[in-house]
Order: C-alpha cells, then structure tokens, then sequence
C-alpha cells in the first residue's frame, strides 16, 4: 500500500553487456509488484522477439534528436552508436505515485540520473569472470564476432565505472544474485526516512503514554 505523501524510490542498474541484468530485471519485476520498470526509447533497430513498447519504443534519429529538443528525456546517452533515453514526464508521475521504478540504462545515463536525483540507488551487476562474460557474449549467438568482440572491449569500459556505483551484485548463481537485488529494495524501503513516512502516526502512538 502507498502511504500519501509517499515517494517511490529510483534505482538505477547497470551492468556490462552479457551480464544477466536483463533477465534478473525481468524477475524482479514478477516477483515484487512494487517495482516498475522505465521503457527506454532507442534508435538501434528492433532485434528478433523483441516488441514496440514493451523492450523499447523504437525510434528514428529525427524522432529521438526532437525529444531531447523538448527535454524529454530524464537522461540520454548514445552507447554502441545508437541513442537511448529515459523518459522525464513518466519517471517522475510514477515515483510521484509512490512507485518504485527500475531505470536498466548504462553507466553514462547513471551518471547523468545520479546527479539529477541524488537519492536514487544504482546497482552494478557483473558476471562472476572474463572467461564468463565471453562464454554468454558469444553463446547468445544473436550477433556477429566481429560485433561480440566490440562488445566485449565495450563491457570493459562499463566495468571500469563499477566503482561509481552504491551496489555490486555478482551474477554466478541466478537465484543468488535475484535475491541480493530483492534485499536491497527491500531493505531501502525500510529506512528509518522512509519508514517514518508510513509509519509516522504509529511511532507517535507507540511514545505516547496512553
Ligand atoms: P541493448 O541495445 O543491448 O538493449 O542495450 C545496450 C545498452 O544500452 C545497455 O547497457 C543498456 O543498459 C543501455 N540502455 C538501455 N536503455 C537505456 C537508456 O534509456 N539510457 C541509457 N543511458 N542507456 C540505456
């Protein structure tokens, strides 16, 4: 339930290609209905399986360069040649509703929403090893060498900005590393700031002498 008053927490995740974060995204979505995710726009073509809407809102340069005109977007970034972008207007109504959101963006957008919105809570998750990485970069087989190897070069650079961040979660185990995510939602909504907020009239009650 949201209290009124109540604002949603942001957390940022980022992670280097290959690194699971999309599907680890994925179920914590299923399994923890406060949680909402931001639907990026993107000018990189739609891959096979992938839905307008859904993964993206798939758009031309032109499309994209006009938004970031009118401010649009929270944050943008071009990552591999392409633009990505967070929408302003809808992360902002859903925190404003008391909605958590999850903003799946990369180390450049993070930066950009971490000044923005200081409170927010951003999260690297990285694969247990190089050999790793490369084993689910090239095993995904849905892209070239030539482009598995740039991407690789590329998740270097990503990595090299792990530090940035307020979390690390190693994906080895995908049930582990789901329930690290789960525990620091968790234990974020249970701060003593956010608590009071819900629980203002109950802290008042509980000192008072009856
Ligand atoms: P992909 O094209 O493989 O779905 O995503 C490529 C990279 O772009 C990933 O690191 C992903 O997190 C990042 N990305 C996706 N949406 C956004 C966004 O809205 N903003 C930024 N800055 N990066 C994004």
């Amino acid at each position: 339930m949201n209290h009124a008053g109540e604002q949603g927490t942001l957390f940022v995740i980022s992670a280097p290609s290959g690194a699971g974060k999309t599907s680890l995204v994925a179920e914590m979505l299923r399994t923890d209905s406060r949680l909402g995710v931001s639907v990026s726009h993107t000018t990189r073509p739609m891959r096979d399986g992938e839905q307008d809407g859904m993964n993206y809102h798939f758009v031309s340069r032109e499309e994209f360069e006009a938004m970031i005109a009118r401010g649009d977007f929270l944050e943008h970034a071009d990552v591999f040649g392409n633009y990505y972008g967070t929408s302003q207007v809808w992360v902002r109504e859903t925190l404003g509703k008391g909605q958590d959101v999850i903003l799946e963006i990369d180390w450049q957008g993070a930066a950009q929403v971490r000044r923005l919105i200081p409170e927010c809570v951003s999260i690297f998750i990285v694969p247990p090893s190089a050999g790793v990485l490369r084993e689910r970069l090239v095993g995904r087989g849905t892209d070239a060498p030539d482009v598995v190897e740039r991407r690789l070069s590329e998740a270097e650079e990503e990595c090299r900005h792990a530090v940035e961040f307020d979390y690390l979660v190693v994906n080895d185990d995908f049930q582990v590393a789901l329930q690290d995510l789960l525990a620091i939602a968790r234990s974020h909504r249970l701060r003593m700031e956010a608590q009071q907020v819900r629980y203002g009239d109950l802290l008042a009650r509980l000192s008072q002498r009856a």
